[in-house]
């Protein structure tokens, strides 16, 4: 069934980890002052920098901290969450105990009487071949099961080399790589308009490239509405701008909404 409401907030890509205390701080903030104004939050993926399992969760305050603020916020408003490519091992047992919606990606949702695709963003960055066998790879269930098996010291140190491996090839794509090259890790607009043809859809959500922004697009004879989500910073603005945004969707429309300055 589609979830149908008259407002709600999206974020994405908080990548909350205890190293960001101003920026899981905000998130904790938001659950108590923006979210409660509205029907509905969702939140697009990547919540969580990197998840090693249900179980490993119960053994980290900093996470037991985010569990319960999730399980206050989804008693106020109505909390729906898409795994990301940081996260995607969150399994049932977390979901439930903070009372979140899961959603498949991609998913619809009627807002304001407007039905919107939402999406993590990462499956739509197409061009990125290598990214989307390692993600292909990422997803079998049998390799989820393994993984989840081994003791949590080896998945930690998995999980640490996976993401010093990411972290070292997203700076050479700031740092070196073309225009062209970075587009690469950006979502491309077949895959855009493949999906939402598909879903008979022509407004699209979605987070992942940490480039915030709306777009209008089109391709053959679809025409299509596209607003990215950013990341949450806050915790290390030197050389970039703290950034935290969301988007409020209600009657008005949607507005994307600054939560650095609120
Ligand atoms: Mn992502």
């Amino acid at each position: 069934m589609i979830p149908q409401h008259k407002s709600a907030l999206l974020i994405s890509d908080l990548h909350l980890t205890p190293s960001m205390p101003l920026t899981a701080q905000r998130f904790f903030d938001f659950c108590e002052k923006e979210a409660p104004h509205v029907e509905a939050v969702f939140i697009l993926g990547d919540l969580f920098e990197y998840w090693l399992g249900d179980d490993a969760a119960s053994h980290s305050p900093f996470l037991r901290e985010v569990k319960n603020a999730l399980a206050n916020l989804s008693t106020k408003t109505k909390t729906y969450y898409m795994h990301g490519n940081r996260d995607f091992l969150v399994g049932p047992s977390f979901i439930k105990k903070t009372g979140l919606t899961l959603l498949p990606d991609p998913s619809l949702a009627d807002i304001a009487g407007q039905q919107y695709l939402l999406a993590h963003g990462d499956a739509l960055c197409t061009a990125d071949l290598g990214y989307q066998a390692f993600r292909q790879w990422t997803r079998k269930p049998w390799l989820q099961k393994l993984f989840l098996c081994l003791p949590l010291t080896w998945r930690r140190s998995i999980a640490n080399q996976l993401r010093s491996n990411s972290h070292a090839q997203y700076e050479r794509h700031v740092k070196s790589l073309s225009a062209q090259q970075q587009s690469k890790t950006d979502v491309t607009q077949e895959a855009c308009a493949a999906i939402l043809h598909s879903h008979e859809c022509n407004l699209l959500i979605h987070g992942h490239t940490h480039l915030p922004g709306h777009h209008h697009e089109q391709r053959d004879a679809l025409a299509w509405q596209r607003w990215v989500l950013s990341d949450w910073d806050l915790d290390r603005p030197t050389g970039t701008h703290p950034r935290a945004n969301a988007l409020l969707i209600n009657a008005q429309g949607v507005q994307a909404l600054n939560l650095v300055k609120n």
